[in-house]
């Protein structure tokens, strides 16, 4: 009906049209002179109308896509303006609860208050002496206010300050307390990301610092003579050797250059010579007899070594490149490190077996890494990892919402299932065997990366991800630096963080 009442609607004005220009045409016949002016009358309307058409498009261009980041920028002029106008909004985690908020007194000074202190450090940042991570991205939203109208012109009559908008972000709390402890004393980074919509649940990092007390300590954080690396954020600007991690490259590129993969047979027995130079499995371990499957779950460095020397370099590259190496990150976090791995036709013997096993000059990041783990828990696609999920008025009406964002296949559905099997093969088998647990599925790769002279000091990883029953995912990238070598320290660190996630569900 509705369709029928619109072709009649149209059909009138059709008929209106063809009135309208009979009679024009009748008028012009009387006047010749007239018909040439109104001629100059219609192009010049024409030409301003375009213009017109040209200037509000920009103008809407400009509002909805430059602004941000015109205005997002902490040098800009406007946002000090903003921040005397408004006072800034609540940083809040995904179930509501206060990450950071301003506290007015009665004398109307401003406090940023972080109810959590170093817990979330480094995920939500600090808005003192520059900015760094959600007080850093969403910055702009935290200036705006969409208060009531009525309550905003109230203001502006009394001269008083609105109330910014609050920023609700994909952070869970508990599971960021979970890994936060996890990590214990140590330094490095742990990120956990929610494969089928890129939403960062935790994200931690150390050494980290009180946000309470940034103002007053900052010195001690930036002066030339100190050697703290507390500001930086490890997970997502630290570039770390991946250890054994890289094998799940290694294998990959070895898998699509070899058809006949299955018939990989090695007998490993703990030492592997290549004119002259070694290689030494963990701890000199003996594998014995291994198909490829055994190899990248015993993570035995001596068939690794051997497999990068069969392979084509550049296609090795091109692969990694491909997975994210060499390159920004598709993310909508901001200040995030590029990965490195880059060999050539004329890199040594040497280094391309120490490559293979993800030592030599490589160098990647926990965020890349747990974007990898992401992508193959999701079927090779790639969301775009993300941390603010929307903002919404001091009455808590969402303003803007931010939905995943596809940063389209990493890898083909089939790759990243081949590498689902062997991640499993890790727990079921091999070097992850911690994580087997009835309520999860675990899949993911162990590693301990050399990384100084000083051969009691590793760095140990865990990549990977877990799913239950009912298809719920999350992946991780775990790192801790220095610890002693022989012990194993990521995976136990991933095994409460998995506990903790399919429990607390
Ligand atoms: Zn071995």
């Amino acid at each position: 009906m509705k369709g029928l009442k619109s072709h009649q609607r149209n059909d009138e004005k059709e008929v209106e049209i063809l009135d309208f220009n009979d009679k024009d045409r009748r008028s012009h016949r009387k006047e010749p002179k007239k018909r040439g002016r109104n001629k100059e009358y219609a192009i010049v309307t024409y030409v301003f109308l375009t213009l017109f058409i040209c200037m509000t498009a920009y103008l809407i261009y400009f509002m909805q896509v430059k602004s941000d980041d015109f205005i997002n920028n902490s040098y800009n002029a406007r946002l000090a303006t903003l921040a005397d106008q408004t006072i800034r909004g609540d940083i809040l985690a995904n179930d509501g609860t206060i990450l950071a908020k301003t506290q007015v007194d009665e004398q109307l000074n401003e406090t940023r208050y972080y109810p959590y202190g170093r817990v979330f450090a480094h995920a939500v940042g600090y808005s003192v002496n520059g900015m760094a991570g959600a007080e850093l991205d969403a910055n702009y939203n935290l200036l705006r206010s969409n208060s009531f109208i009525l309550t905003r012109i109230a203001n502006e009559i009394a001269g008083h300050k609105n109330q910014g908008d609050d920023v609700v972000t994909t952070l869970d709390v508990s599971l960021q307390q979970t890994c936060y402890d996890a990590l214990g004393s140590y330094e490095g980074a742990i990120i956990c990301i929610e494969p089928s919509t890129g939403k960062i649940l935790a994200m931690v990092s150390k050494p980290d610092y009180d946000p309470n007390t940034i103002a007053q300590n900052w010195d001690t954080y930036v002066s030339e003579d100190s050697d703290s690396t507390a500001l930086l954020n490890r997970a997502t600007q630290g570039l770390y050797a991946p250890g054994s991690t890289f094998k799940i490259f290694t294998l990959l590129s070895y898998l699509h250059q070899n058809s006949q993969a299955s018939d990989f047979y090695y007998d490993c027995n703990g030492t592997y010579t290549y004119e002259g130079y070694s290689m030494h499995c963990y701890n000199g371990k003996a594998h014995g007899s291994e198909n490829l499957m055994d190899a990248f779950g015993n993570s035995c460095n001596c068939a690794f070594s051997q497999i990068g020397l069969e392979l084509d370099i550049s296609g090795y590259n091109k692969l990694c490149n491909q997975l994210l190496f060499n390159q920004s990150l598709s993310t909508a976090l901001k200040n995030t490190a590029v990965s490195r791995m880059s060999l050539s036709k004329d890199s040594s013997k040497s280094l391309i077996m120490q490559t293979a096993i993800g030592q030599g000059e490589t160098m990647v990041s926990p965020l890349h890494m747990a974007m990898v783990a992401s992508a193959i828990a999701n079927q090779g696609e790639l969301m775009e990892p993300y941390i603010i999920d929307h903002t919404q008025n001091d009455g808590g009406t969402i303003v803007k919402q931010f939905d995943p964002v596809s940063a389209g296949a990493l890898m083909s559905k089939a790759d990243a299932q081949t590498l689902q099997q062997f991640m499993r093969y890790v727990v079921t088998n091999g070097t992850g065997s911690l994580l087997n647990s009835d309520t999860y599925t675990a899949y993911g790769k162990t590693g301990t990366a050399e990384f100084s002279s000083n051969k009691n000091q590793d760095h140990s990883w865990f990549v990977g991800y877990a799913q239950d029953a009912n298809g719920r995912q999350i992946a991780v990238a775990v790192v801790m630096e220095s610890v002693a070598s022989g012990g194993s320290y990521a995976v136990p660190a991933t095994k409460t963080i998995f506990d903790h996630y399919f429990a607390a569900y």
